[in-house]
């Protein structure tokens, strides 16, 4: 069943590499499709279960979030090794298109890619894993919400004396110090190489929170640990409450986004097998594409996103003062709550069971938003 896909992120190399490890022909489409990944991933570990070690860049010894109080996080968190991911999800049956996909038509007998030079490529399956520009399933209809952030690799000494914390420890988030509007947290991840990575984001806001107020407010942090600036910052934007499309999409173009955090990598990476194997077991184009679908789409996921995507709108509309509190109180769910809320995509169950947790944990005057 010949697949192309369109976008050469993690999402698409993960699926082309899967594919090809099926036996599904398969084709990566991608304007430089060997292009470095520059973001620093972290993942959840046990969302990717065969994630090997040559793709992990550093294990934090402890993660912890600071809300109200600090919570040690009891699930390991992985920063991965960018070079070493792309290495594991490299696959020499997975032929390598350079180009841009403008658009696709979808039939019976399978679907035709157009490039923007006017090549056209036919398959049996086409998927969209363009990220978030979605240039085969078009883009949102309103601007999404936006997760920001301004980041610095800083030396390990340094960063302890931003964080507060000793070298190797991940730092979820800090909502320290309080901000009257536009609440900010600081993310701090090791990067293996001696290095640490400290990131001040907006969690979410519609729009986005500007890339000048996140980089004074880090710089304030660095100034008050007399810290010297490093050169070559992060700068994240990440669209959170894409929906899930009814056509064939993977990855961020896919919705997987998790509306409260920004993180797609770990379901990428977790349902490219499936994907491969329910397109592999295919008898033809419509059933592999439906059968794809059911594994990126399934009914589940679609609720437990719809409820997620209720819980971003909860948050963005918290008054400032009340989101340190918010986070209190979801930190303080038991640890399997919190996993079904964060992790559990097809969980309707537990991500319901975390939400009403916290509507039970929560002050009137918090409870009021919630409704
Ligand atoms: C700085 C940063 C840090 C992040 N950190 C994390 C994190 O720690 N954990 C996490 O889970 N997520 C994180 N994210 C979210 C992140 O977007 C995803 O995890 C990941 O990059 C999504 O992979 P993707 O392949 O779906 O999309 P992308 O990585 O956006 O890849 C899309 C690909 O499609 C290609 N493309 C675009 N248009 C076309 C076209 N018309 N035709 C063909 N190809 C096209 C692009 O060139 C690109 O290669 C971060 C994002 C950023 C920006």
């Amino acid at each position: 069943m010949h697949t192309i896909i369109a976008g050469g992120g993690p999402a698409g190399w993960a699926l082309a590499a899967a594919c090809a490890r099926a036996g599904v022909r398969v084709a990566l489409v991608d304007p430089a499709p060997r292009r470095a990944w520059a973001p620093v991933y972290g993942v959840w570990r046990d969302e990717v279960p065969g994630l090997p070690d040559s793709a992990v860049a550093a294990v934090p010894h402890t993660v912890l979030a600071t809300a109200v109080t600090t919570h040690t996080l009891d699930r390991e968190y992985v920063v991965i090794d960018n070079a070493g991911l792309r290495a594991w999800l490299d696959h020499p049956a997975v032929e390598v298109i350079t180009g841009r996909a403008e658009s696709v038509t979808r039939g019976d007998r399978g679907a035709t890619v157009r490039l923007t030079d006017g090549r056209r490529l036919a398959c049996a399956v086409a998927v969209d894993a363009t990220g978030a520009r979605r240039a085969l399933t078009g883009g949102p209809a309103r601007r999404p919400a936006e997760q920001t952030a301004f980041g610095l690799a800083l030396d390990e000494a340094a960063a302890e004396r931003v964080t507060g914390h000793s070298p190797g420890t991940a730092v979820f988030m800090d909502w320290r110090p309080a901000h009257a509007d536009f609440p900010t947290f600081l993310y701090s991840l090791p990067l293996g190489n001696g290095r640490t990575l400290v990131e001040e984001t907006c969690l979410a806001a519609k729009p986005g929170l500007p890339q000048h107020i996140l980089s004074a407010r880090l710089r304030a942090r660095l100034t008050a640990a007399g810290v010297v600036e490093p050169r070559g910052p992060e700068r994240v934007r990440i669209p959170l409450d894409l929906p899930i499309p009814r056509t064939l999409a993977f990855g961020v173009a896919g919705g997987f986004a998790h509306p409260a955090t920004g993180y797609s990598l770990g379901t990428a990476l977790r349902l490219a097998s499936p994907v491969a194997q329910a397109i592999a077991a295919a008898s033809t184009p419509r059933e592999a594409d439906r059968a794809a679908r059911a594994v990126v789409a399934s009914a589940a996921a679609r609720e437990v996103h719809a409820l997620r995507r209720f819980g971003l709108r909860v948050l963005t509309r918290l008054p400032s003062a009340q989101v340190p509190e918010f986070f209190e109180m979801f930190f303080s769910l038991p640890p399997d709550r919190q996993r079904a809320y964060l992790s559990g995509r097809e969980d309707l169950a537990g991500t319901a069971a975390a939400m009403t947790g916290l509507f039970r944990r929560a002050p009137w005057r918090i409870r009021t938003r919630m409704v």
